[in-house]
C-alpha cells in the first residue's frame, strides 16, 4: 500500500506556498466540463463544494438531511482558533503548530499541522467578510476566549453559537452557487458505497431517504466531508444521525482508515442519567475560562456543594496542573475527573460526576457578564437537569465527543483511491491522538475553503481523468450491492430492535474501548463484538419497505456499519501499545497517571488496509518525522 503523504520539500513554513507553486491549474474552460462530488455539506462539504462551484466546477453536493442547515456542525458551541494574536499574548503561527502537535501527543504529521496553523487567519477574514457575527470588544475589535491546551486566547467565538453562525456563512455561500446554477444541491439522499473505476474514485451510489430509490452518480473526483464516528459508541455529544457509512463503505472500496482508535472523550457533558437515553448533551469548554471543577476531599461526602466548604474542597485540576489549571487539554482533564470518581469522590447519583463551578466568576465579575458570556449554555443546562448553574454548580462528566481518527489522506488530503479526497472530521490529519478544544472548526473550514480547491485542481490537471459513465460495469456492481445489502436488512425479520443492538455495542466500546482500555479488555471486546454482528444479522427487527421514509431500514444500516467498524478500532486499541492523547492502555502510564508514549516503537500513523469480507484487515503504518519539535513528554504541570 503506497502511504506516501507527498509532503512538499524544504522549510516547514513555505511547504504549503512550495505545493501552491508546482500544483497544476486547470483552465477556467476546462473545469465547466469537470464533475465533482461533494458527499456531505457540512461546515467542511459546504465550504468546499461553494469554493469548487465558485472557480467554475461542476458541483453536486451531497447530503442525508432535509438542509445543509442540519449538518452535525451546527451544533458547535465554543469557538474556532486562529492565531491572529488579537489580544497581545504572545500567540503566533508557529505557537498555534506547536500547541496542536504537543495537544494531540505528537502522533499527527507536523507539516500538515503547520499548513493548518497558517491557513487559520484566513478563515476568520473570509467567515467576516461573509458576516459571521463573532463576539466582538467594546471598541469593534473581535473577540477572543481560551480553551484548552493553550496559554494565549486565541479561540473566536459567537456566544455558545459558533457552529451555527459558521455554517450559515457557508450555507449562503453553496446557496449563492445554487443559485448561480453552478451547484446541484441534493439533500436527503445517503452515499451507500463508492464507485471505484480504474483504480480511482468514479462515483458513488445513493438512496434517496423519500422515495427510496437508488441512484448513480459519475464524476471526476469524489469528496467524502461526512462527519465523524463518535456515534459508535452509541451514547455522545454528536447528533444522533451522525454515522460512518460513508467513509466505511469507502474503506470496504479500498480507502485506508488511519488511527480509528483515536476518540476524543470531552470532560464537560452533562452525566448520563439512564438507560432510556440516546444522546448526550455537551457543555462548551469554553466554561472551562471561567468554571472551576473540583470535587469534595472526602471519599462519599453527602454534604450539598454549598455545605462543603473551601478546606474540605479539591481543585483538582488547579492542584495537579497548576500552569494550565482547569484549561488542560482535554484528554488530560478528562483522566483526572475519572480517577476521582473511580477513588469515590465523584458527585450526584451513581457518583459519576464533578463540580463545574462559577460562583467564583461570578464574584468577580457579576451574573450580568457571564451571563453575556454564557447565557445560551446556562440555559441549555437548566433546562436539561433543572438546576440554575449560576446558583448550584454544573455537575459533569466525561463523554465521547470526536474521532481523531478516520480516513487515511496525504497532503493534498486525498486517500489511497486516487481522486477521492476526504475532508473535516473525516479524515484522519492533523489532531493526532488528542484534539485542542476549537481546532476542529478551523481544520473542517481550512480543508474546505483553503486546502481542496487547489488540491482537487491539482489531481485533475495532473492525473487528467477521463470521465467515467454510469452505465460502466462498476456502477452496475456497486449499485447491485446496494440493493442486495438493503434487501438482506430488510429480510432478517428478527425480534431484537436495531436501538437495542447500538446501545449493547456502545457499552462494550465505552467498558473496553472508551477512557482507559487494556490489552485484556480489547481482547475480550474482539469475542463479544463479531458475536454481536452475528446475531444482529440473524435476530434484528428492521420494519417498514425500501421505497418510502424508513429511517429504521437507515438506522439498521448505520449500525450494521458500525459493528464492523468497531472490531477495528479494538484491533487497532490493541495493537498500539502505549498510551497517547486519548488512547490510554492502563499498562503504560506514568506514577502520576498520565499516559505514557513509546516513540520508540509507536511513532507512526496506524493504517488500516481492508483485506477482504474474510480476512482479517492488515495493518500498515505512515513513520511520522519530526523536524520542527522534539517530541518530549506533554507537561501541563
Ligand atoms: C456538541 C458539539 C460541540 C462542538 N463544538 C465545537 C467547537 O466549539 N469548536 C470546534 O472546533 N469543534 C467543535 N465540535 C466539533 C465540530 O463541530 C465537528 O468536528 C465538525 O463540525 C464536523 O464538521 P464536518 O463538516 O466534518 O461534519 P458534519 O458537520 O458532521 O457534516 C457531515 C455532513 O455529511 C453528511 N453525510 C454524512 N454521511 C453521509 C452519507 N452517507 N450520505 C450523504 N451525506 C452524508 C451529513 O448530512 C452532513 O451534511 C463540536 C462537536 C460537538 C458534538
Amino acid at each position: 500500500m503506497n502511504l506516501d503523504a507527498r509532503i512538499p520539500p524544504g522549510p516547514l513554513e513555505s511547504k504549503w506556498e512550495t505545493y501552491q507553486q508546482r500544483m497544476k491549474l486547470v483552465s477556467p474552460a476546462a473545469r465547466r466540463k469537470l464533475d465533482v462530488l461533494v458527499v456531505g455539506s457540512g461546515l467542511a462539504g459546504a465550504s468546499a463544494a461553494a469554493s469548487l462551484a465558485e472557480l467554475g466546477y461542476r458541483v453536486t453536493c451531497l447530503s442525508f438531511h432535509d438542509s445543509p442547515r442540519r449538518a452535525h456542525s451546527i451544533a458547535a458551541q465554543g469557538g474556532i482558533n486562529a492565531a491572529k494574536n488579537y489580544p497581545n499574548d504572545g500567540d503566533s503561527v508557529f505557537r498555534l503548530f506547536l500547541d496542536t502537535i504537543k495537544g494531540g501527543d505528537y502522533r499527527s504529521r507536523e507539516a500538515n499541522v503547520y499548513r493548518l496553523a497558517q491557513l487559520s487567519s484566513n478563515i476568520i477574514d473570509q467567515c467576516v467578510a461573509q458576516g459571521v457575527p463573532f463576539a466582538r470588544e467594546y471598541g469593534g475589535s473581535l473577540a477572543n476566549r481560551s480553551f484548552g491546551g493553550a496559554q494565549v486566547s486565541r479561540t473566536f467565538y459567537a456566544r455558545g453559537q459558533t457552529g451555527q453562525q459558521l455554517l450559515l456563512g457557508a450555507y449562503q455561500a453553496l446557496q449563492r452557487q445554487v443559485g448561480l446554477g453552478r451547484l446541484r444541491m441534493l439533500t436527503r439522499h445517503e452515499m451507500l458505497d463508492l464507485v471505484v473505476v480504474d483504480g480511482a474514485a468514479r462515483g458513488i451510489i445513493t438512496r434517496d431517504l423519500v422515495t427510496g430509490a437508488i441512484a448513480r452518480h459519475a464524476a471526476h473526483a469524489v469528496v467524502l466531508a461526512t462527519g465523524g464516528y463518535g456515534n459508535v459508541f452509541h451514547l455522545s455529544t454528536n447528533a444522533k444521525s451522525s454515522n460512518a457509512t460513508a467513509i466505511w463503505r469507502a474503506w470496504r472500496r479500498g480507502a485506508a482508515f488511519a488511527n480509528p482508535c483515536f476518540t476524543q472523550i470531552h470532560p464537560t457533558c452533562i452525566p448520563v442519567s439512564g438507560a432510556h437515553q440516546s444522546k448526550l448533551t455537551l457543555m462548551s469548554e469554553s466554561l472551562r475560562n471561567d468554571g472551576r471543577v473540583w470535587v469534595p476531599r472526602m471519599k462519599g461526602d453527602p454534604r450539598p456543594p454549598d455545605q462543603i466548604p473551601e478546606a474540605d474542597r479539591d481543585y483538582l485540576l488547579e492542584r495537579l496542573y497548576p500552569s494550565y489549571g482547569n484549561l488542560v487539554p482535554r484528554d488530560v482533564a478528562s483522566r483526572a475527573a475519572k480517577v476521582a470518581c473511580d477513588q469515590g469522590r465523584g458527585v450526584g447519583p451513581g457518583g459519576y460526576g464533578v463540580y463545574l463551578d462559577f460562583a467564583e466568576a461570578i464574584e468577580r465579575l457579576g451574573a450580568r457578564v457571564m451571563t453575556d458570556r454564557y447565557g445560551n449554555l446556562f440555559e441549555m443546562y437548566q433546562r436539561i437537569t433543572g438546576a440554575d448553574p449560576t446558583r448550584v454548580p454544573m455537575r459533569i462528566y466525561p463523554a465521547v465527543h470526536y474521532t481523531m481518527g478516520g480516513l487515511w489522506v496525504d497532503y493534498a488530503l486525498m486517500s489511497t483511491i486516487p481522486g477521492l479526497f476526504v475532508l473535516g472530521e473525516a479524515n484522519f490529519s492533523d489532531h493526532g491522538a488528542n484534539r485542542l478544544g476549537a481546532s476542529a472548526l478551523m481544520q473542517g473550514l481550512a480543508d474546505g475553503y483553503f486546502i481542496i480547491p487547489q488540491t482537487v485542481g491539482d489531481y485533475l490537471g495532473s492525473a487528467k481523468p477521463a470521465g467515467a459513465g454510469v452505465e460502466r460495469a462498476e456502477f452496475a456492481a456497486a449499485e447491485a450491492d446496494v440493493r442486495e445489502r438493503v434487501a438482506r436488512l430488510l429480510r432478517i425479520g428478527g425480534r431484537q430492535t436495531v436501538e437495542s443492538f447500538h446501545r449493547r455495542l456502545g457499552q462494550v466500546m465505552w467498558d473496553r474501548c472508551g477512557m482507559s482500555r487494556t490489552a485484556a479488555g480489547l481482547r475480550e471486546a474482539l469475542q463479544q463484538i463479531p458475536a454481536l454482528r452475528e446475531e444482529f444479522w440473524r435476530d434484528a427487527r428492521v420494519l417498514g419497505g425500501d421505497g418510502e421514509i424508513n429511517q429504521q431500514l437507515e438506522r439498521a444500516g448505520r449500525v450494521a456499519d458500525f459493528l464492523e467498524l468497531a472490531e477495528l478500532m479494538c484491533r487497532d486499541a490493541l495493537a498500539r501499545d502505549e498510551s497517547c492523547g486519548g488512547h490510554f492502555r492502563e499498562e503504560h502510564q506514568t506514577a502520576e497517571g498520565d499516559a505514557r508514549r513509546d516513540d520508540a516503537r509507536f511513532s507512526h500513523v496506524a493504517v488500516w488496509e481492508h483485506a477482504g469480507p474474510d480476512a482479517p484487515p492488515r495493518r500498515h503504518v505512515e513513520p511520522l518525522v519530526f523536524q520542527a519539535v522534539t517530541p518530549t513528554r506533554r507537561s501541563y504541570t
